[in-house]
């Protein structure tokens, strides 16, 4: 089954939910850059959570961006998102199997670490991109994002994030849910919403069991309206023009030192797809670039 997710509205409680079902593109990234499970369960909820948010942008040119780096030992997690549905992401080091000891679980904050930062971007074809990141709290990924909404979108939020990763390291389910009390809540509200939070079970747990999303969420906000269901895919965008149009971003001595070997061969970080250029191609490139 193919990833998806959804939107709704709780009106009575002045809550909106999104939330989606995102095994399909976890499964993808790990095939692709060959996590190990731990890094498969970090860049599966991050990629799970920035899905989210890119549904809520409304033009389709859109797209956010999501850096994490807490200098723990998987290094940096980075991750594209766009309006229509398309997600891509890399971590620094894929070969990350960390456990905790007491629980078993995937130990994803020891992973992430948390000396460092949640940033956020956000871009439109009119405007500049738009940044804004926080301190990592736990580097648990669900943590710090409810921490993001509250200091940087000022919204109090629940998040719940997980992917299940199985004993042949393949995800065995990951989803993310994202219910946010909307401006005009009350009091109620909040207990509303906190009451909820408390007797939640774990998204992965839930999904593995064989849930759908929608269930999942009627289970828990029993008058939810779906306003919204829209298709998620792991999808690159990249080809030649691109890493070529970035070579040209480098300086004059770096590109020099390219040039140097006759060819450049340079991989993609969100697909691993490799492209070779020949030092005539980028010398091509670079005359037809200055001449407009
Ligand atoms: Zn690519």
């Amino acid at each position: 089954m193919n990833s998806y997710g959804i939107r709704g509205m709780i009106e009575d409680h002045n809550i909106r939910i999104l939330a989606c079902d995102s095994k399909d593109i976890v499964t993808y990234a790990q095939k692709i850059h060959d996590t190990f499970p731990t890094a498969t369960a970090a860049l599966g909820r991050v990629m799970s959570i920035s899905a989210l948010m890119a549904m809520d942008i409304k033009e389709s040119d859109e797209k956010i961006q999501v850096q994490i780096d807490g200098h723990g030992p998987i290094g940096q997690i980075f991750v594209e998102a766009k309006s229509s549905g398309d997600i891509k992401g890399y971590v620094s080091d894929p070969s990350i199997y960390l456990k905790y000891n007491d629980s078993n679980k995937l130990a994803v904050g020891l992973a992430v670490g948390t000396d460092g930062y949640l940033k956020v971007s956000r871009f439109s074809g009119l405007t500049e991109p738009f940044s804004s990141q926080v301190a990592l709290q736990t580097g648990e990924i669900g943590d710090d994002f409810a921490y993001y909404f509250a200091m940087s979108e000022q919204v109090p939020s629940l998040v719940s994030v997980g992917v299940l990763v199985d004993v042949d390291h393949t995800p065995k389910a990951a989803g993310a849910l994202i219910a946010e009390l909307l401006p005009g809540h009350t009091e109620e509200d909040i207990e509303y919403l906190e009451a909820i939070q408390k007797k939640m079970r774990p998204i992965s747990s839930l999904l593995s069991e064989g849930l759908t999303i929608e269930e999942i969420v009627k289970m828990y906000f029993s008058d939810v309206k779906i306003l919204k269901r829209q298709e998620l895919r792991y999808h690159c965008d990249c080809n030649e023009e691109r890493f070529l149009r970035g070579l040209m971003t480098l300086k004059k001595e770096d590109l020099d030192e390219i040039l140097e070997d006759e060819e450049i061969v340079i991989k993609c970080e969100f697909c691993d797809k490799i492209y070779r250029f020949k030092k005539d191609d980028i010398i091509a490139y670079q005359s037809h670039v200055q001449d407009r």
